[in-house]
């Protein structure tokens, strides 16, 4: 069996452990210490970094991890990741050695120049890691890349298979959802997410992983085409929007502001 943990990192990342009998593989490993102390505790060892852009939060416990155990990196062939051994951009497969797992690569730029991210079925589950391109309810800042490419990017995991569990690299659910019921305030489906998401945290529990069905009823960046939502984002940027990037963008800078 194949199971995949959160491991907290900083203030709000999660770091995504992926396990099968004694091996593993953890996505976007910001800090060393959270992994290297969950390894040791399980008596488990890495078999694979996987990582979706360059941010430091993402890759900065790469090198003291393969100072410990010496593992592939895998990480976007457009951006400088440390030690990285294979370069991977759109339709390449990664393959974690000695286990079932092997992920398709997307491009997902927007985020960052040369974001990827990893989909596939994992323990009979399609799941795709995402990093900071899409979250539970919200999206990433653009940093590097325009609306167009954002959109573009959200537009291919949009229409990944519904059941796809969305692992993405930061809890902000309950900040987006209070953005998402700004835009959408008569959305029953973010109103009835926001209760279950308040309760997960109340616990002190992940509110991921998602699913693609969630966030097409919930994210308010993957509803930009729809015309309701499109005209909150025009009434709130005070023009009208002629396409769905431009009610994206409208959108995407009325959530900088909120
Ligand atoms: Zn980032």
């Amino acid at each position: 069996m194949t199971s995949i943990i959160p491991i907290p990192a900083f203030a709000d990342n999660y770091m995504w452990l992926v396990r099968n009998g004694t091996r593993a593989a953890v996505v976007d490993p910001g800090d060393a210490r959270p992994v290297l102390d969950y390894l040791a505790r399980e008596g488990l060892t890495l078999a694979a970094i996987l990582a979706t852009h360059h941010h430091n939060d993402h890759v900065g416990g790469i090198d003291a991890l393969l100072a410990r155990y010496p593992a592939p990196v895998f990480g976007p062939a457009r951006e400088s990741i440390p030690s990285r051994t294979h370069a991977l951009a759109q339709g390449d497969i990664a393959t974690v050695p000695g286990m079932p797992v092997s992920l398709r690569v997307l491009d997902i730029p927007g985020h960052t120049a040369g974001h990827i991210a990893y989909f596939g079925t994992i323990d009979g589950a399609p799941s795709v890691f995402c990093g900071d391109t899409l979250f539970a309810a919200g999206c990433g800042r653009l940093f590097e890349g325009t609306p167009a490419q954002m959109w573009a990017s959200l537009s291919a995991l949009s229409a990944l298979p519904d059941n796809t569990r969305v692992y993405c690299g930061h809890e902000y659910t309950l900040a987006n959802l209070r953005f998402a019921l700004a835009v959408e305030p008569d959305n029953a489906a973010a109103r009835e997410r926001q209760a279950q998401a308040q309760a997960l945290r109340e616990r002190g529990e992940p509110t991921l992983p998602s699913t693609i069905a969630q966030e097409h009823a919930t994210n308010p960046f993957l509803r930009a085409h729809r015309a309701d939502v499109r005209a909150a984002a025009a009434r709130h940027a005070g023009r009208p929007v002629a396409s769905d990037v431009e009610s994206f963008a409208a959108l995407r800078a009325w959530k900088n502001a909120f």
